[in-house]
């Protein structure tokens, strides 16, 4: 584990942790896509009561939102935290107190969210805190455009993969998220997952313990785009995985008065991308319900979910 450390704080040094390949040395204080330095940032941390049941359980995801984001989604629900690099900075040993005060409040995993430009300060923490007593399975929430490389130094210390597949063409990932190659790497590094943890999601108690789970937030107009997803996931990766197909998109201020973007799913398409996965041979879906309540969470307060909700 210290060698994997060893060898992130120095991939920042001409920085490749995701695939923008910034190749700014952040330990100077450069920075790069995601607008960060060196430092661990982080927004929000508690209990989420709102992931999928295998992850929630009955006491809660132990999520942590780290600040700022290497894709930035101009439609993110977290536009709050992920276009900004304003939070509290924790050092590694902050941020293992705050891994091991989630086990205290009785959370099934430690759950970072967009871990990716943050990668080498959460492994040092995730150390201090394992070595502390912190004996959580560790869940890793990120977007999809992930280096392979950086993943395969996981191997052995993520226990649960849970990433994102947002686009399955070039023109969809470059007009929202500004990068071209988003499909092929997704494919490239949730291969890379399943090859360490399989493409199954197991259980103890109806609670996650190791595996995968691929979201996907289906996005209004954009059914295409889904079904694009849904073919890539089949063809490259396997039917097995456990998909969350998301429905709870809402327009955030950037993007309110967007064509496409402005408006919530309709049940029509949401039963569409469902219906697919399912004529695919999808196995196991995790869907969830359409309906007006707003879900975006709001990061301005200290409890950024409403639960009542979900
Ligand atoms: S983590 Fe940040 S600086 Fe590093 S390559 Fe990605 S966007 Fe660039």
């Amino acid at each position: 584990m210290k060698e994997k450390i060893a060898y992130l704080n120095n991939v920042m040094k001409r920085c490749t942790l995701c695939p923008r390949r910034c190749s700014v040395d952040r330990t100077t204080g450069e920075k790069g896509f995601c607008g960060l330095d060196d430092d661990i940032v982080v927004k929000s941390i508690l209990p989420h009561h709102g992931e999928e049941p295998p992850l929630s359980g009955i006491h809660g995801a132990g999520t942590i939102f780290f600040s700022s984001c290497n894709l930035r989604c101009i439609h993110c629900q977290n536009y709050q935290i992920s276009h900004r690099t304003s939070g509290k900075r924790t050092g590694s040993e902050g941020l293992a107190r705050m891994m091991l005060s989630l086990q205290e409040q009785r959370c099934h995993n430690i759950e970072p969210v967009t871990p990716t430009p943050q990668l080498p300060g959460i492994m040092e923490a995730w150390l201090i805190a394992r070595q502390n007593g912190l004996k959580l399975p560790l869940v890793y929430n990120c977007g999809g455009y992930e280096n392979p490389d950086m993943i395969k130094i996981l191997e052995g210390v993520v226990d649960i993969y849970l990433p994102d597949f947002k686009y399955g063409n070039e023109r969809d990932s470059f007009q929202l998220s500004a990068v071209k190659d988003y499909h092929g790497v997704a494919v490239e590094s949730i291969r890379e997952m399943v090859r360490q943890v399989g493409d199954t999601l197991e259980e103890d108690g109806g609670i996650a313990s190791r595996g995968l789970i691929i979201r996907h937030l289906i996005l209004p107009g954009k059914i295409s785009n889904s079904i694009e997803v849904l073919k890539l996931i089949k063809m490259h990766i396997s039917t097995s995985v456990p998909l969350s197909l998301m429905s709870q998109y809402t327009p955030v201020p950037p993007v309110k008065d967007d064509y496409f973007l402005g408006r919530r799913i309709t049940h029509e398409e949401y039963e569409r991308v469902v219906n697919t996965a399912l004529d695919m041979g999808f196995e196991t879906i995790f869907t969830q319900d359409v309906d007006e309540r707003t879900l975006s969470p709001d990061f301005e307060k200290d409890i950024p979910f409403n639960w009542s909700q979900i």
